[in-house]
This record gives structure tokens, C-alpha cells and sequence, in this order.
């Protein structure tokens, strides 16, 4: 049920949740159905409609808009959480991203086991997502097609059946929102800030935690028995920096927080030609039974990762760039031209997405204009069609792959990056301000090169297609430096580690020092592997609903 900070007065609630994104609504949604006896707070610093400008964002020092993608286009405060502009793509994290390389430099600090235990959850997660019934391998899918991704592909350091879901994209404050209002033992309450935790107890116990009202004007102290913080990597992690009395037990603030900040590296460097024929190229959106999308993509198999030291990453076949004309394709063009038009653009991507179109270039417009006539009607139905099934369906159709008649795509890539010490979130003096370091190392960059030159060498053997650059050799390093953005893949500033010096969580993301003090945030991974964070989360944060309740129940 909605309420109103006068009937949070007097109550001890069994569970308190800060943030009402994927992991606070998940967490609290499922410990309320599993124990629908028990009262449970999600307090979230946004309205039920969304919130434009705040202070959180406006309080926010970006040291590398090079590659970090300025605050608003990162996270959305409101009800639903950053859900509300997420693109849905809906990735498993893989078994090596749980296992330790030499180039992590120690940094892996969770394990196998722990990736094992949150299988359980897969299922369940998927359907919070509505991204269908798991399985993230073309093989899980029945009734799917199961051939090479290309003619004369076969699989072996490279493989190809690694699949990523779509979601709606599911907005979960626009779903979910009248779940919670019917709900008997879920109180929300917007337009609160989470700001000072109360003193831990000798037992590590937090009873308290106060709140700010968004205007700044009225203060609020919630009671409760468990305490979950999920307010997005950013904020959990600011959230902390602000309150050193959460680690006094612990012996101090841990070194770990708020470094090893990790996101992805994404962009394209290079394109496939495949040699065989183009009508077998699996290019597009396959559909399974539940009528939700997939799309198959090259990864590498994890033994050969472990073994050469490389990173864990992801290619895709895609369009060429929207910018550049010489694609000839008027379909593509035309949309373009839409993404650079004032206002329209706006209405038609959040920021993030539109920039990985338009590279924020006005580029060549004649020519485009120029292919647009040249490829008419094509180049206005196909864009119409797309627009059909991209905004007007209730499952929408999450992109746009154009097949090529001379089977030639590009080759899109999103990598892990290492964690390092020197990525990091900080507070500024005035102990408010959150200022980001964001850098790609040399490491991280010469992962994509190398595993481009890996495709390219098993495309070649099995004589499926070769690897054509766009950049020479030498050019590749500051290509890839100057088109990685990120800054909407947050992890790593929490870590989960099973010994308090190495991070901030226990492996039940438990805040070391503290009994009772819990985070649901993709903060809390060390490692960012190759996929997008959001579906673990959800992943982690049905486990995290039933140790609580496992825990209520043995206490
Ligand atoms: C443009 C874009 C596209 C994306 N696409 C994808 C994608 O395709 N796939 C994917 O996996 N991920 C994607 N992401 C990332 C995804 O949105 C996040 O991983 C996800 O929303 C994180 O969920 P969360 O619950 O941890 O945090 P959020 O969704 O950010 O929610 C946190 C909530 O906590 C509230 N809050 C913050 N501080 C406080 C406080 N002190 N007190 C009270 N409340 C507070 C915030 O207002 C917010 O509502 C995308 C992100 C962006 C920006």
C-alpha cells in the first residue's frame, strides 16, 4: 500500500528497503510473498512518476566524460528506478567471471560455488524480467533453429550459441506499481532520502536509519529488523561513504569501498564479411515460445579464457555506423536523420541509447538524405514498421538488425574490465559531492583487440568469413580509448568478498560489522564479466529475499 510518512510513526517494520529500481522492488516484493505475515518499508528518494532534476545527480563530479556517460543519462530517480530508460537486454553472468585470472590481480573475490548457488534463482528471476523461462544457451530453447550463426562456423576457442534475453523492456515502477498498491504487508513511501544510519550496536545491530524528505524540509527515523540498502551502485556506495559508523565494528571503513568501480568496454572496431551464403546468417531477433526475443552472439569458451588471461566479452553481429553514409542503406539513414532532429530524437532513445546511433555526430546529411531518396519506399516503411513494433507494441521489439545481401555486419563488442584500485567513487570534502574516476586500463584494451584477432583467426580456419579492421594495428588502442563509454553498467565499489579485509559484503551481501544491514546492488559484484548487471541482480536479489527469510525463521 502507498502511504504517508505519518503512518511509518511508532512502527518497528521486519524489513526496511532503500530504493525502489530492479533489486529494491525484487528483494522486497519476494520477502513479502514469502512471508506474508511480516510488514515490509521500500522508501524511494523519487516520486511515483519519476523525478527530473534532483540533488543526488546535480551532486555528482565526473572526472572522465570521455568515457563516462555524465550523471542523468546513468540512473533515473522515481519509482521503478533506472528501470525507467533501461534498454531490457537481459544477460547471465558467466561460471569464469566467478573464477580468478592472473590480469584481476586478486580481484575476483567471489567463486564458483556462489555462482552455482544462484542458479536456483535463474527461473524465478526471468519471470520478474519477462524475458521467459531461462535459459541462456540457443541449445535451452526448443523450438529454435539450431544451426552455426554462419555458414561453415564450427565451434571452439570461439562459440556462438551464448544467447542474451529481452525483456518488455519491463518498466518496474509502471508494472509493478499496482501490485504494491494492493499489497497487504509492503508500506512505500516516496520522496524520502535515506541519509544517517543509527549507531551499530556491541551485537552489530542497526536499529534505525533517518530520512530527509525530498525538499529538504522534514526528517524521518524508520525502525526496523533488517535493513536492505538498494539504491544503485552510486548511491549505495555514497550512502556508505557517508555513514563511517556503519564499519565501527568492523574495525574501520573498509579499502575496499567505492573502489575497483568497473563498468564495460562497448563499441566496434571492426566488420565480418562471411564467405558462405547470406540467407543462412543468423543475424536477427530469434522469438521463443513465450514470444520473447533472443539474440545469439560470439563468446569464448571459458577454459581458453582462464588459460590466455583474456577478459570475458561479448560480440555481435550489427548495422554499420548510422552516422556514416557509406553504408548506402536509406533505411538506416532515415533513422538516423530522426535521432539527430531536435526533440524528436529525444523522444525516441534515452541519451545513452541515442549516442550509441549517432556517436553524437552530425555527419554528412546530404548523403544520407541522398540514400534515403535512393532507397524509397524502403527507406520509410521499414523504418515505420520497426517504429510500429518498437513503440506501439506491449512487447517491444528491442533493435534493429538489417540484413546484409553481401553478409557483411559489424562487429559490435562489450568486455569486462578489470578491476582496478583507481576506479573509484569518492566523496568531495564537503562530504556530500560523489566524484567518479573512470579509466580504461591498457589491459582492458588489449583484451578486445586480442579476442577480435581470436574470431578472426576461427572465422579464417574454418573458411566461415575474415575480420576486415577499421582502424590499423597501431590505431586500435586510442579507437577503442576514445568510443568506450559507460557509466550505465555500474559494479564493483562493494564488493562481495568472504573476508572482511577484501571487501564490503559477505557472499550473502551481509555488510561486514553488522548483523542486520543488507545491500541488493550490482555494486556488490567484483567482477563485471561480459554481461549487462541488471539480470544477476535480480538474480541476487531472490536469493537475498530468501536468506532473509531463512534467517527470521531460525531466529
Ligand atoms: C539508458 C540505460 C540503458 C540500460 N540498459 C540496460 C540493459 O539493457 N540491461 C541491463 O542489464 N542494464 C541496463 N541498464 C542498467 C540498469 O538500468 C541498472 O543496472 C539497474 O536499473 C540497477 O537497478 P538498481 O535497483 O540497483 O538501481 P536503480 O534502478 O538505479 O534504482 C535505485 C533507486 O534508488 C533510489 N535511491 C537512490 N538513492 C536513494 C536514497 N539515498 N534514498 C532513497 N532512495 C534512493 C533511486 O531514486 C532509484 O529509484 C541501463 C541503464 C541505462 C541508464
Amino acid at each position: 500500500m502507498i502511504i504517508s510518512q505519518e503512518q511509518v510513526f511508532g512502527q518497528v517494520y521486519d524489513l526496511c528497503v532503500v530504493g525502489s529500481g530492479p533489486g529494491g522492488l525484487m528483494v522486497a516484493m519476494e520477502y513479502a510473498r514469502l512471508n506474508p505475515d511480516q510488514k515490509v518499508l521500500l522508501v524511494e528518494y523519487g516520486e511515483l512518476g519519476g523525478t527530473g532534476k534532483n540533488g543526488l545527480d546535480d551532486g555528482i563530479i565526473n572526472h572522465n566524460p570521455t568515457n563516462h556517460h555524465d550523471p542523468y543519462e546513468c540512473t533515473n530517480k522515481g519509482f521503478g528506478g533506472t528501470s525507467a530508460t533501461w534498454g531490457g537486454r537481459c544477460v547471465l553472468y558467466d561460471p569464469v567471471d566467478f573464477i580468478d585470472r592472473p590480469s584481476l590481480n586478486g580481484g575476483c573475490t567471489w567463486d564458483p560455488s556462489l555462482f552455482e548457488e544462484c542458479r536456483p534463482y535463474v527461473d524465478a528471476a526471468a519471470a520478474y524480467f519477462e524475458c521467459g523461462r531461462g535459459g541462456f544457451d540457443l541449445r535451452d530453447i526448443k523450438e529454435a533453429r539450431v544451426g552455426p550463426i554462419a555458414q561453415g562456423f564450427s565451434s571452439d576457442e570461439v562459440t556462438d550459441s551464448a544467447l542474451e534475453r529481452w525483456s518488455m523492456p519491463t518498466r518496474f515502477g509502471v508494472r509493478y506499481r499496482d501490485d504494491l498498491a494492493k499489497s497487504k504487508n509492503i508500506h512505500l513511501l516516496t520522496g524520502w532520502e535515506a541519509r544517517d544510519f543509527g549507531e551499530v550496536s556491541d551485537a552489530q545491530i542497526i536499529e534505525s536509519l533517518d530520512f530527509r524528505s525530498l525538499d529538504g524540509g522534514r526528517n524521518m527515523t524508520v525502525r526496523a529488523r533488517d535493513f536492505v540498502v538498494a539504491a544503485g551502485t552510486q548511491e549505495t556506495t555514497r550512502l556508505l561513504l557517508r555513514n563511517p559508523r556503519v564499519f565501527v565494528r568492523r574495525g574501520g571503513v573498509p579499502t575496499a569501498l567505492g573502489c575497483y568501480y568497473q563498468g564495460h568496454l562497448s563499441g566496434k572496431i571492426a566488420s565480418v564479411q562471411f564467405h558462405g551464403d547470406p540467407r543462412q546468417t543468423d543475424y536477427d531477433f530469434g522469438r521463443d515460445s513465450d514470444g520473447c526475443y533472443y539474440r545469439r552472439r560470439f563468446q569464448f569458451d571459458p577454459e581458453f579464457l582462464v588459460r590466455e588471461d583474456l577478459l570475458n566479452t561479448a560480440i555481435w553481429l550489427d548495422n554499420p555506423l548510422y552516422h556514416d553514409p557509406s553504408h548506402g542503406s536509406g533505411a538506416m539513414s532515415a533513422m538516423y536523420l530522426a535521432m539527430v532532429t531536435p526533440v524528436l530524437g529525444k523522444r525516441l532513445a534515452p541519451p545513452a541509447i541515442a549516442h550509441s546511433i549517432t556517436k553524437g555526430r552530425v555527419n554528412r546529411l546530404p548523403r544520407h538524405v541522398w540514400n534515403v531518396l535512393k532507397g524509397l519506399p524502403g527507406s520509410l516503411w521499414i523504418p515505420a514498421s520497426i517504429f510500429f513494433r518498437r513503440y506501439c507494441l506491449k512487447r517491444k521489439l528491442p533493435g534493429i538488425f538489417l540484413y546484409n545481401r553481401k553478409n557483411r555486419y559489424a562487429l559490435h563488442f562489450h568486455a569486462e574490465q578489470i578491476p582496478h584500485f583507481e576506479n573509484r567513487m569518492v566523496l568531495a570534502p564537503d562530504g556530500e559531492t560523489l566524484e567518479i574516476h573512470y579509466h580504461l586500463t591498457d589491459r582492458d584494451v588489449e583484451s578486445v583487440i586480442r579476442l577480435h584477432e581470436v574470431l578472426d583467426q576461427s572465422l579464417q580456419k574454418n573458411g566461415c568469413g575474415e575480420l576486415r579492421y577499421w582502424f590499423s594495428r597501431e590505431e586500435l588502442p586510442e579507437a577503442i580509448r576514445a568510443m568506450s563509454r559507460d557509466g550505465i553498467h555500474q559494479s564493483g565499489t562493494t564488493r562481495i568478498a568472504d573476508e572482511p579485509e577484501k571487501g564490503v559484503v559477505d557472499r550473502n551481501l551481509r555488510v561486514w560489522g553488522t548483523r542486520n544491514l543488507h545491500l541488493c546492488s550490482s555494486s556488490a559484484f567484483p567482477t563485471s564479466g561480459q554481461a549487462n548487471p541488471t539480470f544477476m541482480l535480480g538474480v541476487f536479489a531472490l536469493r537475498l529475499a530468501r536468506h532473509l527469510s531463512e534467517r527470521h525463521e531460525t531466529s
